[in-house]
């Protein structure tokens, strides 16, 4: 695991796609959903994918995660060229190596807190490594709740479950879709806070899909999608920047 504090200093990238296309369906319905895309995501950085309705953003992130085949190009995770790989080393290695975070925590009712973030690695049999975990915890600021059960934390709390629950596995890399659509403000600024941190002090590399200007705030890096393609890039956004480069955005394509 990559601890380095500065991200994007070490030039180390988690995963990249080169020349990637996805296109579904045929004929009249056929779709360009991806056109070519070149993009890398380093490690111990914070990305935040942005884009109008339709842009791609949900079709890059799953070719990435591995959860959807590719037309052209090609994705990476680490070294491991996943266009290459069987259906049994996919599912390994999205196990192993990629954390998720969904709008919807999908955490299981009658486990608590602590079980609920163990959860995937009991099931694959996997000792947790518990200096890790530890420090997973206390950066998640649950340390009390972990007796909890989901139906006695709040949403922002219960993501935060969910957020360390993709972390405790120690993956190479997380990635999120739309994971504050389901939070009030205040929650959705909770995870957001504690998805940084993860990336600060823990070295994690986060890539998440929003179309909340203030959610891709707390990024790094802001990449933008539109019509398949990636247009800009974004060091350091504020929320304003973002915005103003959004509304561009929908001009252009609508
Ligand atoms: P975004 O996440 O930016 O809203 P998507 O990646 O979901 O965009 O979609 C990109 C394009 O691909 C859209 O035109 C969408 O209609 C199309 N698309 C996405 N998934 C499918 C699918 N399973 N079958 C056909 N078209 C799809």
């Amino acid at each position: 695991m990559q601890t380095d504090p500065h991200p994007g200093q070490t030039g180390q990238e988690a995963a990249t796609a080169t020349g990637l296309s996805k296109v579904y369906g045929e004929g009249e319905t056929r779709v360009v959903a991806l056109d070519q895309v070149t993009v890398s995501f380093r490690q111990a950085e914070f990305t935040a994918i942005m884009g109008p309705s339709g842009s791609g953003k949900s079709t890059l992130m799953h070719c990435m995660a591995g959860l959807d085949t590719v037309s052209g190009g090609s994705a990476r995770i680490g070294e491991v060229e996943l266009t290459k790989l069987k259906d049994k080393k996919l599912t390994q290695l999205r196990r192993d190596r990629v954390g998720f975070i969904f709008q919807a925590f999908n955490l299981l009712p009658t486990l608590n807190a602590l079980e609920n973030i163990t959860l995937p690695m009991d099931i694959a049999g996997r000792k947790p490594d518990q200096e890790w975990l530890d420090k997973v915890i206390s950066t998640v600021g649950l340390a009390d709740r972990l007796k909890h059960r989901p139906n006695q934390l709040s949403g922002g709390q219960q993501q935060r479950v969910a957020v360390a629950r993709a972390l405790a596995s120690k993956p190479h890399i997380i990635f999120g879709d739309e994971p504050t659509g389901n939070l009030d403000s205040r929650s959705g600024a909770e995870v957001l806070n504690f998805l940084r941190n993860s990336v600060r002090e823990l070295g994690q590399t986060v890539v998440m899909v929003t179309h909340d200007p203030v959610a891709a705030s707390y990024a790094d890096r802001v990449i933008f999608l539109a019509d398949g393609r990636v247009v800009d890039e974004m060091r350091d956004p504020n929320a304003d920047r973002v915005l103003e480069r959004m509304k561009n955005l929908d001009n252009r394509v609508r």
